[in-house]
């Protein structure tokens, strides 16, 4: 049986006296600094002097360089991207460790993949919240709590499932739950959501809009129907709080009969094939390897740049004018591909090509 943790399960006694160090100040290092604080918890922060930073100080946290908070804390939540963990852990955290520390990752990620290593005398956690950073603290405030996965990579103290449960009942996720998982199911996980179910929801989504559109029907209420209205997003909270199948009950009849007679049509369509390729190459650790390469940071970069090129950015534009809707610019994804990166990738320009064209076509 799987475990699942709950709020009886977690003893803040076993956090006292302690100094929890958040490093890195973004969309979770923020949720959860705040949220530790109001469980009567001392916080610290360790952060670049930037931006980040200013917002800490205005949230009213000390806050120091990421060696210094090393120094100070005994819990270190390690709350930066993870492409520069590996580094900014060998330079700026692993010469201050100390017998004292516990590390918590949020991420299994860098573990799972072995692009870091920690030290054996060091406890190595894993508190990877189901949520975006901006959840996690709505969710502390409204005492609903939020799902997270955990682990225990290293027991160096001997203690670190009692601190474990502590900091999860701290930040707030034994309200909802905390599953037991290993640091590579975690990794695994969301790779797959964002790389399997993601990307073939987004076609199948982009399929539906075309086929509308293709049709003569309008863009302005096409968009709507498909997700602009945000009964789709109403729909998948009731998957996840009656049932992927039983919340069809909300539904007309007609709604559930169209939907369940039609499904069948899809049944032969090889997503299950696919899906198992890119999970294999998920746990072989292909695709961490294949991110951690320079030429693949160049070749993000340009897909990125076709995929903000696409049909459907230049139809949302005119459909949200239209719907007097706020625009969002994100400045540097609309720069042209600068002619480095072409060069860059001039060895894989066969495979590039073929990204042009599929974000073309949408
Ligand atoms: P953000 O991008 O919001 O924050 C990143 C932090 O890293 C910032 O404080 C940033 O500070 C710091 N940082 C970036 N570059 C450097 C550098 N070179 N040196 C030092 N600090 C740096 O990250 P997230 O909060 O999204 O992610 C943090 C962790 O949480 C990751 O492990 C992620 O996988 C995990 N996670 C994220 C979720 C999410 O929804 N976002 C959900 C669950 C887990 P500055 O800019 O000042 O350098």
């Amino acid at each position: 049986m799987t475990k699942v943790f709950h709020e009886k399960d977690g003893n803040l006694d076993f956090l006292k006296g302690k100094t929890i160090g958040i490093i890195g100040y973004g969309n979770q290092g923020r949720a959860q600094a705040l949220n530790l604080r109001d469980s009567d918890q001392v916080v610290i922060i360790g952060n670049r002097d930037d931006i980040y930073k200013e917002r800490a100080i205005l949230d009213g946290f000390e806050t120091y360089t990421i060696s210094e908070a090393t120094k100070k804390s005994d819990i270190l939540f390690l709350l930066i991207s993870d492409e520069i963990m590996t580094d900014v852990l060998k330079k700026e955290i692993k010469p201050y460790l100390e017998k004292k520390h516990k590390l918590v990752f949020a991420s299994g990620y860098t573990i799972a993949f072995d692009l870091l290593k920690t030290p054996s005398f060091v406890d190595v956690l894993l508190i990877a919240p189901r949520m975006i950073g901006v959840g996690v603290r709505e969710k502390y405030l409204t005492n609903e709590g939020f799902y997270s996965f955990i682990s225990i990579h290293n027991d160096a103290s001997g203690k670190t499932q009692e601190t474990l449960l502590a900091l999860c009942k701290a930040l707030g996720t034994l309200k909802k739950g905390a599953i037991e998982v290993t640091f590579k199911q975690e990794a695994v996980l969301d790779l797959f959501n964002e790389q399997a179910f993601g990307p073939a929801f987004g076609q199948v989504l982009l399929n539906s809009i075309y086929t509308l559109i293709d049709a003569g029907y309008p863009p302005e209420a096409v968009l709507v129907e498909m997700y602009m209205s945000e009964e789709m997003a109403y729909t998948y909270e009731k998957m996840s709080k009656i049932g992927l199948v039983k919340q069809t009950n909300l539904h007309s009849n007609t709604s559930q009969y169209g939907a369940m007679s039609r499904g069948i049509k899809y049944q032969k369509l090889p997503f299950k094939r696919i899906m198992k390729k890119i999970l294999e190459n998920i746990e072989s650790g292909s695709f961490a390897k294949e991110w951690d390469s320079k030429i693949t940071k160049a070749k993000y970069k340009i897909i990125k740049f076709f995929a903000m090129k696409t049909k459907i950015n230049r139809l949302e534009k005119m459909v949200r004018e239209n719907l007097k809707l706020k625009e969002f610019d994100f400045e540097e994804l609309s720069k042209p591909a600068a002619k480095d990166i072409l060069q860059e990738l001039e060895s894989i320009k066969e495979e590039i090509k073929a990204f042009e064209d599929f974000f073309y076509e949408y």
